[in-house]
């Protein structure tokens, strides 16, 4: 699964640095696909995304994750960094994706065979 924030996170700042994908961002703030990744250009998710290209914050009160690069953390640690860090328990499991989907996402963010 990837997880997402509630809106009662208290804006610590805590998991962003955490995050091995660069899946977390601050409230208002605008993101990319390719900032932590090696992806570039067009990217096929759920839709097209360009991976160089700002987008839209997913919120603006509150910190957010880009579903695009939550993989749970997988590969990288045994249990989700953000949720463990967090002070409010507000990092929560949301998309439901199995482990082996999880692993094709992270060998497809970090470009590895
Ligand atoms: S679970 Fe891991 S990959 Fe997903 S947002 Fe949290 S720290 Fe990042
Ligand atoms: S650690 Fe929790 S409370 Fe702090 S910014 Fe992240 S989600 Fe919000």
């Amino acid at each position: 699964m990837a997880l997402k924030i509630t809106n009662e996170c208290i804006n610590c700042g805590a998991c962003e640095p955490e995050c091995p994908n660069k899946a977390i961002y601050e409230g208002g703030k605008e993101w990319k696909l390719s900032e932590g990744t090696s992806l570039k250009g067009i990217i096929k998710f759920k839709s097209l995304i360009d991976a160089d290209k700002f987008q839209v914050p997913k919120s603006k009160k509150v910190y957010f994750i880009v579903t695009e690069k939550c993989t749970e953390c997988i590969g990288f640690n045994n249990e989700p960094q953000c949720a463990s860090v967090c002070p409010v328990d507000c990092c929560i499991l949301d998309n439901i994706e199995s482990k082996e989907e999880l692993l094709k996402k992270k060998k497809m963010l970090h470009n590895e065979k």
